[in-house]
């Protein structure tokens, strides 16, 4: 069977090339007789992958000697809890923005470990935009400012990073990291679960900088102590090292073609493609403002829902698949991650306008 176009928008497509890298060392990598996965995590094979991973992943994202890079486990869930947990002292205020289903999950889970402050909604409209920042009411003294920089059900982004001055910001960018560049210097700490633009799942990315360590009270236990996984450089103990090792093999797959700038251009493209066709026509509808748009995750409708079961199975036949929208807010989605070719879009594009056409 040929590959289908995946939209899925977590665990997401990964590119074609790295998949046949990864084949081609499934039983031998790099003449050690081993495959990646029984390797020992100490070993000098594995920690040069995981010490290029790092390198690779530094200088793409282009991250700031006093950042850290941690590669830990637990998904972005588990970093819902930990940076309360680590960037907390004693009574102090988070300050969270309210854009959608991941930061209302975000801010449940620190509402038990910190006084949560909401200082901006979008739930008045639906989670259809990004509240501007002047309308943020934010803390005298917060010990951080949280927002997910991409909604990855409600299909909502940040185009812009926001300015809190010295208080430090957070970011959940796990459907978004690596689609465009970043200037990460702006960031206390950024957080990302693998599996949606990255790799495997079974990872997730921390990039915390280092005055953020070991400065919460109470002191954490050990295995969720952002101090404990700087000291033993993400080893403290197993890592998912194939999931490491995947990883890896997309930040070398973005560095041979042309970074994250190049990446950004054919996301513009992809996303540019389908959200012109949906805008031109009268058979889908997608309720986002436009400046607030996601170019990674796509929702759109059908101006007669009791189409939609039969618009999947269509799309199915055309090998396009994973094109159902999350049960909290249903309706189609289209995930466009980097390693989605624009063809893929394409083809979409051109099977809707054909359901259009014949059902519309
Ligand atoms: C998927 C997702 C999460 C949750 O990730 P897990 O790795 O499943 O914990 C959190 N935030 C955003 C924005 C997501 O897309």
């Amino acid at each position: 069977m040929p590959r289908v176009y995946n939209f899925s928008a977590g665990p997401g497509t990964l590119p074609e090339e790295v998949l046949l890298q990864a084949a081609e060392e499934m039983l031998d990598w790099h003449g050690t007789g081993q495959s990646v996965m029984e390797m020992s995590h100490r070993g000098k094979d594995f920690i040069s992958i995981a010490e290029k991973a790092e390198a690779d992943l530094r200088k793409l994202l282009g991250i700031p000697a006093s950042h850290h890079l941690l590669f830990l486990q637990g998904g972005a869930s588990l970093q819902f809890e930990m940076i309360p947990m680590n960037l907390i002292q004693g009574r102090a205020v988070a300050d969270y923005i309210n854009t959608g289903e991941w930061a209302k999950k975000a801010i449940n889970a620190a509402g038990s470990l910190a006084d949560v402050n909401l200082a901006a909604s979008a739930e008045d409209r639906a989670f259809t935009y990004v509240p501007a920042q002047l309308d943020w009411q934010l803390s005298e003294r917060a010990a951080y400012v949280h927002y997910t920089a991409n909604e990855t059900i409600n299909g909502v982004e940040f185009g812009w990073v926001p300015d809190v001055g010295e208080v430090p910001l957070v970011s959940d960018m796990s459907s978004n990291l690596l689609s465009r560049p970043l200037d990460v210097g702006r960031f206390g700490l950024i957080y990302a679960g693998a599996q949606k633009n990255i790799g495997p799942a079974g990872l997730a990315l921390v990039i915390v900088r280092e005055d953020l360590i070991g400065i919460g009270e109470p002191r954490p236990p050990a295995m969720l102590d952002y101090a404990t996984h700087v000291k033993a450089g993400s080893m403290y103990n197993t890592p998912p090292t194939y999931a490491v090792y995947v990883a890896g093999l997309v930040f070398q797959w973005l560095l041979e073609t042309g970074g994250l700038a190049a990446a950004e251009q054919r996301n513009i493209a992809k996303a540019e493609l389908l959200y012109d066709f949906i805008d031109g026509s009268e058979f889908y509808l997608n309720p986002v403002e436009k400046p607030d748009r996601s170019r990674m995750n796509i929702p759109f409708r059908l101006s007669n829902p009791d189409l939609e079961a039969e618009f999947l199975t269509g799309a199915a036949k055309n090998d396009l698949v994973e094109l159902k929208g999350h049960r909290s807010v249903g309706g189609m989605r289209a995930s466009l991650y980097n390693a989605m070719p624009i063809e893929g879009v394409q083809a979409l594009v051109d099977y809707m306008a054909e359901f259009a056409a014949t059902k519309g």
